[in-house]
């Protein structure tokens, strides 16, 4: 059975005090009223990690990551390790969110290696993929989103891709307000959970949770969340502000 799941992605904002007061917020929401088998996924900026996870207690509720190292440990500077990442408590990392792919020049081979160590770690990986407008508009859409998959993480054995999340982030959708309609939403979940199938059966791709992702409010999520292969969201902007983002999960 594959899980609806509803992760924030808190980017580079909030400072201690203050992601400490969201995630409070959050995990008294969450206490009062049961995720009931859904989940909820904070991922915080890393410092927030560990006091994040110490405050969550709310069942379905853990926190992740938004990076991490391809590298076990050593002379790195600046970088932080999955281990690390896993000594907070924290059970999550998003691997190749856009702005990584686009700041970073993150590409495919290092997105694998990346999704390799969080996973020998007991990381969950929540992989992002996603096309620019330019290719959409070109109509290349279904092959980016084929080679990404194909380069960064079909390169799993089942074993380890079942611990694996996909999101779809239409890049041209994170951030603008402007969302995926549901019909190409869905349509691009139908999608990849076809090409999950070629790769490792029909079991592995209905189990497979697929989030959508890209300008996903309170107001939109129950449009998007209604579609067969929706499996919940990666949520931006949205997340930093705790009623809206309870509300999104209130729509799945
Ligand atoms: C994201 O950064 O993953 C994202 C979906 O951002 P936003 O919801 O702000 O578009």
């Amino acid at each position: 059975m594959r899980k609806k799941v509803v992760a924030g992605n808190w980017k580079m904002n909030l400072d201690l005090s203050q992601g400490a007061d969201l995630a409070t917020g959050i995990n008294k929401h969450f206490m009062a009223e049961p995720l009931n088998g859904k989940e909820v996924i904070l991922c915080t900026p890393y410092i927030h990690l560990s006091i994040v996870s110490s405050l969550l207690s709310a069942p379905g509720l853990t926190a992740g990551a938004q990076n991490c190292s391809e590298h076990k440990s050593g002379a790195y500077t600046g970088e932080v390790s999955a281990a690390m990442i896993r000594s907070t408590g924290a059970s999550s990392v998003i691997i190749g969110h856009s702005e990584r792919r686009t700041y970073y020049g993150e590409n495919d081979a290092l997105l694998a290696s990346k999704t390799a160590e969080a996973l020998r770690n007991g990381l969950r990986v929540i992989f992002c993929c996603g096309e620019v407008l330019s290719e959409r508009e070109g109509n290349i859409h279904f092959d980016i989103v084929k080679r990404q998959l194909e380069q960064g993480l079909f390169i799993l054995s089942e074993e380890d891709f079942r611990k694996c999340i996909i999101a779809y982030e239409p890049v041209w959708a994170i951030g603008t307000g402007v969302t995926a309609s549901p019909a190409q939403a869905q349509e691009m979940h139908h999608y990849i959970r076809g090409l999950v199938r070629e790769k490792y059966g029909k079991n592995a791709s209905d189990d497979t949770t697929i989030l959508y992702g890209g300008s996903c409010k309170a107001s939109n999520a129950a449009e998007l969340f209604a579609n067969h292969d929706v499996d919940g969201g990666l949520i931006g902007g949205a997340s930093l502000v705790q009623d809206e983002f309870c509300n999104i999960v209130k729509a799945l």
